[in-house]
């Protein structure tokens, strides 16, 4: 069994060396995609690390995302070249090194409808010009991202077929990263962490953290211990400062739609469209290999109590469908949204005696708060590698970790399952498959060598397979059929969806689980 397996045995193995072993080096609190790039960034530098997380692996915001890889465009139009710069090389990495399964091209159309006038067109090529020279700078080909181009009517259309034709002038076409899933990435991450020598413990929660270590609760059976560490990274999201009291977070939430890829007419890409009368926002529908697209996104403040999971208020939802349809031949309707998903961007108050708040959805911000605690909170998925190295380098002064530590190497290090792009394609495996497993793909189809049966769809329509499930269980740390639909694929996005695949997902597991007992 591969040392970055991650499952119900591990699990019990790792919390019990966590529980009755020696202090560590490091020990860090949340699994999203901060959490497991900082156990991932500081198990490949040689420390002795473990994560908890209170529920699942891409609990929290970690799985609410876009699922976009940005090149940095949107922060060059605010004027943040150094952030613009930092996610064209993190998209660079990921791209062509770590991620190549998880993480490829997208094209970006934006069609040239009447509501786009001369200027907004001029506007929108410049910054597309100027995204181009990102790219460039950041090293990444144009073999590996095209060049930005005008398209004329045609090809517009064959791109974004859903879009209305009166007045249509052709499009502009820009291309930029798109993730298979966030979820996907996170658990990849923490598996390659494990890889390295990382414990991953999920269903962990800190109750108290200090500059030496923290308190932590088995949250299966209730069971409260202490562990020492070094340093402790506190990288629990939008939850930072329910651990840590300086910290005072006002989460922003954005909201997203899911509908069927068929309704706009088999969107290649993504489809943007500005918002009316504010001319730098823009509203967007992805394209998934799922058969779905997904639209976005608001961002309003959403104070009070956090919530488990966010939900999309009916206002954000009637934005969207008004927004998007605006640009298409025909608008979309309520009955078309089969599902909806939000997620909280941290809004933070920063005590540092300017009374200024934050938006760390832009930049992250490492801080110190005392002996070797250190919380990172704030950035993008996109920079998950950069935010991790910051936060962990942090982490090594804290904690007097230097004699300890090399130096950092996630910039060169594939995550499980990553290959070259040719090489992928060369993986003998149906497509989907590669898509989610990269070179893993093989073994996981390999689990149906004794029941042909796991090599069928887990409810008809649905491009998630039997052998999935069981992947999921044995390698992926899914520890129930809700880590199943709702983490490790995504079927959960569409409730009736998850309805129909809930009841063979569990048998399925039940079936692992006894075999493993035998
Ligand atoms: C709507 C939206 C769209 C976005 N789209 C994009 C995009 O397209 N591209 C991009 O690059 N970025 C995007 N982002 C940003 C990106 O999603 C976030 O920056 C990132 O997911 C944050 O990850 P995190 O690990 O810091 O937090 P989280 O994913 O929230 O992880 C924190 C984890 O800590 C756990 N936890 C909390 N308290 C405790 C405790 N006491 N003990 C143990 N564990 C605990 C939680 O369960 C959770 O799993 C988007 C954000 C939003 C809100």
């Amino acid at each position: 069994m591969s040392q970055s397996f991650l499952n119900a045995d591990r699990r019990t193995s790792d919390l019990e060396a966590l529980r009755d072993g020696a202090p560590l080096d490091l020990l860090v609190i949340g699994g999203g995609v901060t959490g497991a790039g900082v156990a991932l960034d500081a198990a490949s530098r040689g420390l002795r690390v473990a994560l908890v997380e209170r529920r699942d692996l891409a609990w929290g915001t970690s799985r609410w995302s876009s699922k976009l890889v940005h090149g940095g465009l949107r922060y060059l139009a605010q004027g943040a070249v150094g952030i613009a710069m930092e996610s064209a090389r993190e998209r660079h990495v990921l791209l062509t090194k770590t991620a190549p399964h998880l993480v490829r091209p997208i094209v970006q159309t934006v069609p040239l409808t009447p509501q786009i006038d001369a200027k907004a067109e001029r506007f929108t090529r410049v910054g597309f010009a100027l995204g181009d020279g990102l790219r460039r700078l950041a090293g990444t080909s144009a073999s590996d991202l095209p060049r930005a181009r005008r398209a004329d009517v045609d090809e517009l259309l064959r791109l974004a077929p859903g879009v209305a034709r009166d007045g249509l002038r052709g499009g502009l076409l820009a291309w930029d990263a798109q993730l298979e899933d966030d979820a996907r990435l996170t658990v990849g991450l923490a598996r390659t962490a494990a890889l390295h020598g990382a414990r991953i413990v999920t269903r962990c929660g800190a109750t108290e953290l200090s500059g030496d270590g923290a308190r932590l609760r088995d949250e299966l059976t209730g069971e409260s211990f202490d562990v020492g560490a070094r340093a402790v990274v506190n990288a629990t999201g939008v939850w930072a400062g329910e651990l840590v009291d300086e910290l005072r977070l006002r989460p922003s939430l954005g909201a997203h739609l899911v509908i069927a890829l068929e309704r706009l007419g088999g969107l290649a890409g993504t489809l943007n469209v500005p918002v009316p009368g504010e001319p730098h926002r823009w509203v967007f529908a992805i394209a998934q290999r799922s058969g779905l697209a997904y639209v976005g996104i608001t961002d309003e403040p959403a104070p009070g109590p956090i919530p488990d999971i966010p939900q999309a208020p009916q206002a954000d939802i009637d934005f969207l469908l008004e927004t998007l349809s605006g640009a298409l031949e025909t608008p979309l309707t309520h009955d078309d949204v089969l599902g909806t998903y939000a997620g909280l961007r941290p809004l933070v108050d920063r005590d540092d005696d300017s009374g200024k708040t934050a938006d760390l959805s832009r930049h992250h911000a490492v801080i110190r708060s005392g002996g070797g605690l250190v919380s990172i909170v704030g950035g993008k998925l996109t920079t998950y590698r950069r935010m991790a190295q910051d936060a962990v380098d942090a982490a090594i002064e804290a904690g007097g970790l230097a004699d300890a530590a090399g130096p950092c190497r996630t910039r060169d290090l594939p995550l499980v399952g990553a290959a070259a792009r040719d090489a992928l394609a060369a993986v003998a495996a149906p497509s989907r498959l590669v898509d989610r497993h990269g070179t893993e793909a093989p073994a996981v189809l390999a689990l149906a060598a004794d029941d042909p049966q796991l090599l069928a769809p887990v409810a008809p329509g649905l491009d998630v397979l039997g052998v999935g499930v069981l992947h999921a269980a044995r390698a992926e740390g899914a520890l129930d059929a809700d880590d199943v639909l709702d983490r490790r694929t995504r079927i959960g996005l569409v409730a009736a969806d998850r309805a129909r695949a809930h009841p063979v997902v569990q048998a399925l597991l039940a079936e692992a689980r006894q075999a493993s007992a035998v």
